[in-house]
């Protein structure tokens, strides 16, 4: 594993950069690559506190646009990954710039930029490239796509290395991941939007889940604050799961019909065989089993929470009225698109606590005791404040 220094130096110092593929066909042509420095905040090792930095960024190439970031949202995929708990599906590779709730204004297009123009608020989610060739990306599910580059810590075919994420001043990004925020919609509270809120809009919509439904969100935090705001806007019974008692004015405020706190048995046990859907946005080890059935007859249970560990299910939990057990990870493109759209029409925001980026490790502190309300967004105007 590189050192903070001499991965950031190689990349930085040029030549380990490998330049893009261009193809006879191609009207614009990418002689050379050319870099700028830019500061941010990584972390060194899985057991090292996030701290000021500079990463380098390609200057945009023909499709791709260069974004000044005001706002990053903090997702716990980013807490995952920086402590390397997900190392048997995408170990972390040091140091890492975590962050993929991004809101920016933008600086610069290339030439074959159409989509977007100087000045545009817009904004960048998970994910930063797919092969827009295989199937799953014809039909729209970049997501899906086998070759698609995670915003951060994925390999980047640019610069070499990997990619670096948004808890940093500036990013480049073709112009085909970069998406449009409704002006309606506070920047801040509009970031969450790119991770927490196309994961659940995906799954609830691929569901079906609207009026006549009754629907359970599991786990009232960043993803399920948004889970809660987007099932009453379609019309659903929402009901919130939570181990916090003290969430339970929170989560009827956000929208739910009716809130069980997941530790009182008796609660849980008035919604035995009852609900069509449940979403599970939940961090840590917990018993899904419990969950599993208060599904009514054929109904459907969706993960999108990614613990570090493997979960237990009891078989019976599955046989008893045919139940089924699913996952599902962020969303396409078009779909994000769509979830933005849709938000600015119903004027939908994280509800957000904005702070600097200096705060963050104490951030990353709160998220792990679940205090959050609900999503943590850092105003990136305070990374001026680091030594250049
Ligand atoms: P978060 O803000 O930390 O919220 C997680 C919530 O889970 C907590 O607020 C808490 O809610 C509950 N919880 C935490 N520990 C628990 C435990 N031991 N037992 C039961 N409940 C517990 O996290 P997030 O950013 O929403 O992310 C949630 C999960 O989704 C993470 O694993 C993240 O990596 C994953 N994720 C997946 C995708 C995807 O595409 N599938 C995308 C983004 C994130 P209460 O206080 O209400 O109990
Ligand atoms: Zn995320």
């Amino acid at each position: 594993m590189h050192s903070a220094g001499t991965c950031l130096e190689a990349a930085a110092g040029g030549p380990t950069l490998r330049p893009l593929a261009t193809f006879a066909s191609d009207p614009f042509p990418q002689p050379s690559l050319t870099i700028f420095q830019t500061k941010a905040y990584a972390a060194a090792s899985a057991t090292a506190k996030l701290a000021s930095t500079r990463i380098p960024r390609r200057d945009p190439t023909a499709r791709d646009v260069q974004i000044e970031i005001l706002f990053c949202g903090i997702c716990h995929s980013d807490l995952h990954s920086v402590r390397n708990e997900w190392s048997s599906v995408m170990p972390t590779t040091y140091p890492i710039v975590p962050g993929h709730e991004i809101v920016g204004r933008v600086t610069k297009v290339g030439a074959a930029v159409s989509k977007h123009r100087v000045g545009d608020l817009v904004a960048v989610g998970c994910l930063v490239d797919a092969d827009r060739t295989c199937p799953q990306c014809k039909r729209d599910h970049e997501n899906f796509c086998a070759n698609g580059v995670f915003t951060f810590n994925a390999p980047d075919a640019h610069l070499g290395g990997v990619t670096y994420g948004g808890y940093s001043q500036s990013i480049v990004v073709d112009e085909h991941f970069v998406l449009r925020v409704p002006k309606n919609l506070d920047p801040a509270g509009a970031a969450p939007l790119l991770c927490a809120g196309i994961t659940t809009w995906s799954p609830l919509r691929h569901w079906g889940v609207g009026k006549g439904k009754k629907v359970g969100i599991i786990g009232l935090g960043g993803l399920g604050h948004m889970g809660v705001k987007f099932a009453h806007a379609l019309g659903a019974h929402t009901v919130v799961f939570t181990t916090s008692a003290n969430k339970r004015d929170d989560a009827r405020r956000l929208g739910a019909d009716e809130v069980v706190v997941s530790r009182n048995a008796d609660e849980m046990l008035r919604h035995v065989g009852s609900f069509d859907f449940l979403l599970d946005a939940v961090s840590a080890d917990h018993d899904i089993n419990a969950y599993l059935n208060l599904l009514t007859n054929d109904g459907t249970m969706v993960l999108v929470g990614a613990p570090e560990k493997p979960l237990n299910v009891s078989a019976f939990s599955l046989l008893m009225g045919r139940r089924t057990l699913a996952g599902s990870i962020i969303g396409g493109i078009a779909e994000t698109q769509e979830m933005l759209d849709f938000c600015g029409q119903h004027g939908i925001t994280a509800d957000v606590e904005v702070i600097p980026i200096q705060k963050v490790n104490e951030a990353y502190e709160r998220v792990l005791r679940s205090d959050v309300k609900y999503r943590f967004c850092i105003d990136m105007a305070s990374l001026q404040a680091e030594g250049s």
